[in-house]
């Protein structure tokens, strides 16, 4: 089959994709899509007006009463369809991202690979939909529930992960018997006109799956509109309070969830190569934008006097690339905003008083001085007080905290606003139960550094990482976009005679 990316690769300016084709914008808006590693403006995504919205919907929920009566195997079918696409277009997809986001080719293919789980669980559908059924809940009366799809649903995705996220909700909300309208990131809008257009090849209903280009206006307009029952988002903390507290007042289902801080508790008696291995990974992966990233290494006892050096020595020696080439460790950040943000904080932290072991600002990529680089960064002795230790950066910047025992180090995790992922590197049993048990955090690894709960349990973080209380896809994602009905039944055989007052009992 030809490549698909070139329609997207190619075009000057991306468009809505509405009842089944591209749709351009009303609203005259547009704003620059960039290649991070290069710096250059790549093409331009229009921005929705409401009327664009408007239509969305219109299209959305006009498809619903049919998409929601097909039967679950109908639309597992087209699940399963989509699947063998994405597996033919992994490629294609990986480097789409790479393009706009920045993140290495290699770990694309990773994103890529999560988002496909999703699907693949999706393909359950029948299974996931069955109800319950109470036979003889009274004499010749049975008791049953179904559970039913909500009708237009809308999710609004972070730039971080511009095919993952899309898989979080997407698959769970169609195989449901849901119609989904996405307002993906407008800073990697692509993937998800590609998923669009699979998804059509894949003989998806024309307005069962819609992207809506689009910022802030977009997404008010769909938290406003009364036809959208639900809406998923992921994306930073304040967004997600917000989404949360107007969809709720508005009386819609939301799933918000928000930013994070991910701390690593490194005991006395860890692997030191492993847990350097897992720190370097999980702080410098993806340039550390992900929700996941670990952000803080609290080092319990004298641990730190290991880990410190080597954490440097490795941090320095990151192969910092353009993300296309396939030994890239690190790519760039996704816009020269983001850079500013990320050294404007290593700056801060320096103010502050932590000390700056590595410094990654001004990275320079030869042949790349466009692109949006930074270095990794490594800091020491920070303080819980300090703003680098407080706030999500977002970026390659590991701040180290030394704690004298394993109580303290607890503590300092379940004192934090945060609680998205936290993990605990030790070789005692007993210590990582315990961890597990008690830490204030929604997902925890044991020698695990990114614990991103696999495609049938469900994600989700807890404190200010999510707003609502449903985690994102597994079995919480088929809750999240049906409703429960239950119906209890009689035929005429075992009715009685006469009116009753009193309360119905079972008899
Ligand atoms: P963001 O909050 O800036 O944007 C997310 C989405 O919200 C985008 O689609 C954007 O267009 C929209 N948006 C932005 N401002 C808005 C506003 N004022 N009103 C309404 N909508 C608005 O997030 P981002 O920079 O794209 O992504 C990074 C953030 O996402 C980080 O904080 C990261 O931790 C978080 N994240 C969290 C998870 C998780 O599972 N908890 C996963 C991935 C990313």
């Amino acid at each position: 089959m030809t490549n698909p990316t070139a329609p997207y690769t190619r075009t000057a300016e991306l468009s809505h994709f509405i009842n089944g084709r591209p749709q351009a914008a009303t609203s005259g808006r547009r704003q620059a899509v960039y290649n991070p590693a290069t710096g250059a403006v790549a093409r331009q995504v229009q921005l929705a007006s409401q009327e664009d919205v408007n239509a969305a919907v219109a299209a959305a929920q006009a498809a619903f009463p049919a998409w929601a009566d097909a039967p679950p195997l109908r639309r597992a079918r087209v699940m399963f369809k989509f699947l063998e696409l994405l597996n033919q277009n992994k490629d294609a997809l990986a480097a789409m991202i790479t393009a706009e986001h920045g993140k290495v080719f290699t770990d694309a293919l990773g994103e890529v690979a999560r988002g496909i789980d999703i699907v693949e669980f999706a393909c359950g559908a029948p299974q996931l939909l069955k109800g319950d059924f109470s036979d003889q809940v009274s004499t010749g009366m049975d008791n049953w529930t179904l559970r039913q799809p909500l009708g237009v649903v809308a999710g609004v995705t972070p730039f971080n992960f511009p095919f993952m996220v899309p898989m979080w909700m997407a698959p769970m909300a169609l195989v449901t018997g849901n119609c989904f309208i996405l307002k993906p990131s407008e800073r990697d809008p692509s993937p998800s006109l590609f998923v669009a257009d699979l998804l059509k090849q894949a003989g998806l209903p024309d307005g069962v799956f819609n992207v809506l280009q689009g910022d802030k206006l977009a997404v008010d307009g769909l938290l406003q509109h009364p036809d959208v029952k639900a809406l998923s988002f992921v994306g930073s903390t304040p967004i997600a309070q917000y989404i949360y507290q107007t969809g709720a007042a508005q009386g819609k289902r939301v799933q918000a969830l928000g930013g994070a801080k991910n701390h690593m508790v490194v005991m006395p008696d860890a692997d030191i190569e492993q847990t350097v291995d897992a720190l370097i990974g999980a702080a410098y992966g993806s340039a550390g934008e992900r929700c996941m990233a670990i952000s803080v290494a609290v080092l319990v006892g004298d641990v730190a006097d290991k880990i410190v050096p080597r954490l440097a020595e490795r941090a320095r020696s990151l192969k910092i690339k353009n993300g296309m080439e396939l030994d890239a460790e690190m790519g760039p950040i996704v816009t020269a905003e983001a850079r500013e943000r990320i050294e404007n904080y290593i700056a801060t932290g320096v103010a502050e008083g932590a000390r700056l072991v590595v410094d990654g600002r001004g990275h320079q990529v030869a042949g790349f001085e466009q692109g949006f680089f930074t270095g990794g960064t490594l800091f020491d002795h920070v303080q819980p007080t300090m703003r680098i230790y407080k706030e999500e950066i977002f970026g390659p910047v590991l701040a180290c905290l030394r704690v004298p025992d394993f109580a303290q180090a607890l503590d300092l995790v379940n004192a934090h606003e945060f609680g998205n992922g936290v993990a605990c590197y030790t070789s005692d049993g007993n210590v990582a139960r315990e961890f597990a048990r008690r830490v204030q955090v929604g997902m925890v690894g044991i020698n695990v550094p990114i614990p991103v709960p696999m495609a049938w349990q469900g994600f989700g973080g807890w404190k200010k990482s999510l707003f609502g209380d449903m985690h994102a896809y597994g079995e919480e994602g088929v809750r999240f976009y049906t409703k429960q009905k239950s119906i209890m039944q009689r035929w005429p055989a075992s009715v009685a005679k006469g009116a009753e007052f009193v309360m119905p009992q079972s008899r």
